[in-house]
């Protein structure tokens, strides 16, 4: 992969990553097509596939993973991308060198999923050195990690630019996820109270009545059998520093709903 990137940065081909860790979906869909936007019709889009082991903190978690290669290698197919990269592995049995995020990536995912975010880094700085991209497409719906991302890329002075695209949802506002092929029939029709929270809270920041709004949303969510709160968070959308909550803030949650745990967000 490296030295076929290599040649086409010689040549002055655009390349454009999306990285992702299968079992596609129309929300990957659009970031391939916001790739193709940003590529040009001469440049070479690369979809990555790969569950990557560090980024768990939960074994059952990734094993349980789906992994669909035939579906997804018809997806990209589908969306004109010209090189799926799927490595078998990514590390050495002896890697000792890992990217700590220290800022953005404290609160939320990073309180709840320990270890998730150093792995996402590290294996987001690995795909860049394999791949080369000019630019890398990452979707809203993981807001916190694109915000990581862009921290890593300006820190490290990664070459390539972050481009971070809106979140594809359901019909009825679920966010697609790989997640949601877990989810049985009841779970599935609960699972919209993730995405009802997020429009509760913006027309409540509208009529501003704050008070104890947290607390009412988590409760709301709770009326749903199969669901339980992690975490409800308003917060700036640049230093992701908790705020209280008002227009132009964002909010994010996570919720399980029976045993899988499902993320969204969205600005009040
Ligand atoms: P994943 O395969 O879940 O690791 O996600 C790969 C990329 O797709 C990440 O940048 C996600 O933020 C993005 N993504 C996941 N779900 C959606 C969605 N519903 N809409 C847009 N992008 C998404």
């Amino acid at each position: 992969m490296q030295r076929q990137a290599q040649r086409w940065q010689r040549d002055g081909v655009r390349i454009v990553l999306v990285p992702t860790m299968g079992a596609l979906h129309a929300g990957h869909a659009s970031l391939i097509r916001r790739a193709r936007k940003a590529a040009g019709k001469n440049g070479i889009v690369v979809v990555s596939i790969y569950v990557n082991p560090t980024q768990f903190n939960d074994a059952k978690d990734l094993r349980a993973y789906p992994r669909p290669m035939a579906a997804d290698k018809k997806l990209c197919r589908a969306e004109g991308v010209d090189v799926v990269f799927a490595p078998k592995s990514l590390y050495e049995k002896d890697a000792s060198t890992v990217i700590d995020e220290t800022a953005v990536s404290l609160g939320m995912e990073g309180e709840s999923r320990s270890g998730h975010f150093q792995g996402v880094a590290t294996v987001v700085v690995k795909l860049c050195n394999l791949v080369q991209p000019t630019a890398a497409i990452f979707g809203e719906k993981d807001w916190q990690q694109a915000a990581l991302i862009r921290r890593v890329a300006r820190d490290l002075n990664l070459p390539a630019r972050i481009i971070v695209a809106p979140t594809m949802r359901e019909a009825d506002g679920l966010a697609c996820s790989s997640r949601n092929v877990h989810l049985n029939k009841s779970e599935r029709q609960q699972a919209t109270a993730l995405w009802q929270a997020i429009a509760t809270a913006r027309a409540t920041v509208r009529k501003g009545a704050l008070r104890g709004l947290k607390r009412r949303l988590i409760l709301s969510i709770e009326n749903q059998p199969a669901a339980q709160v992690d975490y409800v968070e308003f917060f700036d959308e640049q230093t992701m520093q908790p705020v209280n909550p008002k227009k132009g803030t964002r909010m994010a949650l996570a919720v399980y709903v029976g045993k899988t745990r499902l993320i969204d967000n969205g600005r009040l």
